[in-house]
């Protein structure tokens, strides 16, 4: 009978349980042992893990966070760290490693294969969706409501004051979660890395963009969403910059670390489900070295070199939709 280990690791992101309950009942259902390592790949340096069974897994689809605990590990990137890693691996007679996190923890699992020789299967799991190969990650749908349930909020006080606010939205250096939040919340307009000019540029259009609002209806609120690691110096420096052309108060919002957290929506519960599933189901085949997921709603097998080889494009129809639909707040 087989032995499997899973980890998360990186950024947390809700759903991530959800994916460790599917591998522990699809685990139970083969008849094999399951580990799960505790802090990322701290776990695996410090041999630190719990066997679960399925008592782990009441109530668990819907709790956020990650039972094992996430945590990012510098010590794992030498090649000394792998090989105390595969040391570890070998001692519990571990004959898969599945690893739920973001491209970076792909490459940290690639790193561990030149030491250890064991499967090693990859799930997609952080909230800016940045992983190639993949129409989605586990934890994506959950941010985007989180991060749209917070600028409706803010719109309401937005609107009551007549403002101007700029609400800066996670993804790390992706836009996914910024646009699709923005276009969700119908902000009136959206900054993401992958369609930033400069600086100028941008904050010509938002003024154009106000004051054209503004000789139409008399004073109006205007939401800006801003992706996280964009704008040079930071939300406040736009704001700053903002509220001396436009005469008016500009409030800096950032949502950040509440879009990691919260019970996952159903979206991101089925995904992880059913990857955590396909994932168990390729236990103890010559399949090595890849991450499941999903694209077109099918499951797809991806070498975890590619999940990093290139940088997954924004979803055009979402940009075009946002641009069409930005200016329309009349
Ligand atoms: P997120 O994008 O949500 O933060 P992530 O998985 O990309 O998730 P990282 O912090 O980039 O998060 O990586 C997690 C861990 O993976 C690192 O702390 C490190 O232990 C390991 N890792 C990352 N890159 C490498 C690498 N090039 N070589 C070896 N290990 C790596």
């Amino acid at each position: 009978s087989k032995r499997v280990a899973v980890l998360t690791s990186g950024g947390d992101a809700p759903g991530m349980n959800a994916c460790i309950r599917a591998i522990v009942i699809a685990c139970e259902t083969k008849g094999y042992t399951l580990i799960g390592y505790l802090h990322g790949y701290n776990g695996l340096l410090n041999q630190e893990y719990e066997t679960l069974s399925l008592n782990a897994t009441h109530n668990l689809i819907q709790q956020g966070g990650t039972i094992l605990h996430s945590a990012r590990c510098e010590a794992f990137k030498s090649h000394q760290g792998a090989k105390d890693a595969a040391k570890n691996l070998q001692a519990l007679g571990i004959d898969t490693l599945i690893v739920i996190g973001g491209d970076g923890s792909f490459k940290g699992a690639q790193h561990l294969s030149t030491c250890w020789d064991g499967q090693i299967l990859g799930i997609p799991g952080t909230i800016d969706n940045d992983v190639a190969g993949c129409d989605a990650t586990v934890g994506y749908y959950t941010a985007i409501d989180t991060a749209v349930s917070s600028i409706d909020k803010v719109r309401d006080t937005a609107d009551a004051f007549e403002r101007i606010f700029l609400v800066e939205v996670m993804g790390r250096h992706a836009g996914f979660l910024a646009l699709n939040a923005a276009l969700a919340s119908a902000a009136d307009y959206v900054i993401v890395p992958e369609r930033f000019d400069n600086e100028q540029q941008e904050l010509e259009r938002i003024i154009n963009q106000i004051e054209a609002r503004r000789k139409l209806k008399g004073p109006v609120s205007f939401i800006v969403v801003v992706a996280e690691n964009v704008w040079p110096g930071g939300l406040n420096t736009l704001a700053e910059r903002l509220s001396s052309h436009m005469q008016s108060e500009v409030r800096p919002v950032t949502l950040g670390h509440v879009q990691r957290g919260g019970s996952p929506v159903s979206q991101d519960r089925l995904l992880a489900t059913k990857l955590g599933t396909y994932a168990v189901g390729l236990v103890g085949t010559e399949k090595t070295l890849i991450m499941i997921g999903e694209v077109d709603h099918h499951p797809v097998e991806v070498p975890l070199k590619e999940t990093w080889a290139y940088t997954k494009p924004l979803d055009e129809c979402s940009v075009e939709t946002m641009l069409a639909t930005m200016n329309q707040r009349y």
